[in-house]
């Protein structure tokens, strides 16, 4: 690693007396103007108490369960919130969610059937495993308040869920689409699901909003509804929206409603990583000082390999970015709102752990629980999620071939 390390400067060094030697020469006594990454400059740009800011904001709609007039409010506020960083471009997709009857009693729980070590997504779980499940029972609730917030039910019916888009400056026919789901279940706030990715898409349009940032393509910031019933809002997004890829609509007029996917990447639970429950199946209370922050795609999906390349870019942005915590790339992405992209576009989900493996073995405690809520988590939990903002933001800056321009 330190032959390798020397190297690089050897070529930083290199470079910089190349360019040195092009520069006008500096005035006798004048500090070495040291280049600044922009990037770096962006990514300075989130901040641990915005982004805990924006998870809290989201809570005070409860578990914005779909269906419900505390979603609707939610995605208004989200809109609003959007329009407010300057992504005011703000669109909403129209669907129908017509909740179908549940047949076979989950059997989708049980990837491998009587074989616990096969977990969701063809992950191979290993060590301590226990069940990962839903809370249905309100009483579960001890916050009176919070318990009568979630109380209406889901009424089938109409669906929305909002978006806003980036423009690129040299190809507005091409996009890379960063999404999140705003809606919960279980009886606690949706802090972490999905709260937490929620805010980071989020702060993403809000960065990313800033009229000194300049993309050459353009960047989508979705926050999808319907997660929680089976992805059913990215679906319907898909559904309606992939054939007009590359599409100039009016002819002529240089706008594309939706530019050409050049990949999609979701972001789903991002602050909890404590590790592997306990034999006696209680959690360590601290976030693990190793936390990693997990990049997936799924193996099996048409743009494996794309996406395998795209999620290493992700994992190197983090080397370069990200202040706290490390990132890793596995191959059994499942189980969010990625899966519909898949075999449209490379596609990533960033998650706190691996979803098969991991959550699918009980590592998260509040994953759909009324524990679920913002008190339960610590700075250090938030950092996570803040740590995969900046890991995002540097890769897609990078991707997008982001620049700032002179105020
Ligand atoms: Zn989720």
């Amino acid at each position: 690693m330190r032959v390798r390390y020397c190297g690089s400067l050897i070529v930083c060094l290199c470079a910089s007396i190349a360019w040195s030697q092009q520069a006008p020469p500096a005035a006798a006594g004048a500090p070495a103007v040291k280049a600044v990454d922009p990037i770096a400059v962006m990514v300075g740009r989130l901040n641990l108490e915005r982004y805990k800011a924006t998870v809290k904001g989201l809570t005070q709609f409860g578990d914005r369960r779909q269906g419900t007039d505390r979603n609707k409010a939610a995605i208004d506020w989200i809109e609003a919130q959007l329009k407010s960083y300057g992504c005011t471009n703000t669109e909403r997709i129209h669907y129908n969610y017509e909740p179908v009857a549940r047949t076979g009693g989950g059997a989708g729980r049980r990837p491998g059937g009587a074989d616990p070590s096969v977990g969701p997504g063809g992950s191979h779980r290993r060590g301590n495993i226990f069940p990962d499940s839903v809370n249905d029972d309100p009483m579960k609730q001890p916050d009176v308040k919070l318990r009568e917030l979630n109380t209406p039910p889901s009424v089938p019916g109409p669906r929305e869920e909002v978006y806003c888009t980036k423009i690129g400056s040299k190809h507005p026919d091409q996009m890379y689409i960063l999404g999140a789901h705003m809606d919960g279940i279980g009886w606690g706030e949706a802090a972490n699901d999905d709260g937490s990715g929620t805010a980071l898409v989020m702060e993403l349009a809000r960065v990313f909003s800033s009229p000194d940032v300049v993309t050459d393509v353009s960047i989508r910031f979705a926050l999808w509804n319907n997660e929680e019933t089976g992805l059913n809002g990215a679906q319907a997004y898909v559904d309606q929206r992939k054939d007009l890829q590359g599409v100039e609509s009016p002819a002529g007029s240089g706008k594309y409603p939706e530019p050409k996917w050049l990949g999609m990447v979701q972001h789903d639970m991002m602050m909890f990583d404590h590790g592997m429950p306990h034999k006696d199946g209680t959690m360590s209370k601290e976030q693990r000082p190793e936390a990693d922050i997990n990049i997936e795609y799924q193996v099996t999906s048409t743009y494996a390999d794309a996406a395998m390349a795209m999620a290493h870019k992700f994992q190197l942005a983090d080397d370069k970015y990200a202040t706290d915590y490390p990132a890793n790339v596995g191959p059994h992405m499942t189980n969010t709102d990625s899966t519909p992209f898949m075999n449209l576009t490379p596609s990533l989900s960033m998650r706190e752990v691996e979803r098969g493996a991991q959550m699918g073995s009980g590592w998260d405690p509040q994953h759909h629980q009324p524990t679920d809520v913002y008190s339960f988590y610590s700075d250090d939990d938030f950092r996570l999620g803040l740590n995969s903002a900046q890991t995002t933001l540097g890769a897609v800056a990078q991707l997008s071939g982001a620049t700032l321009t002179a105020k």
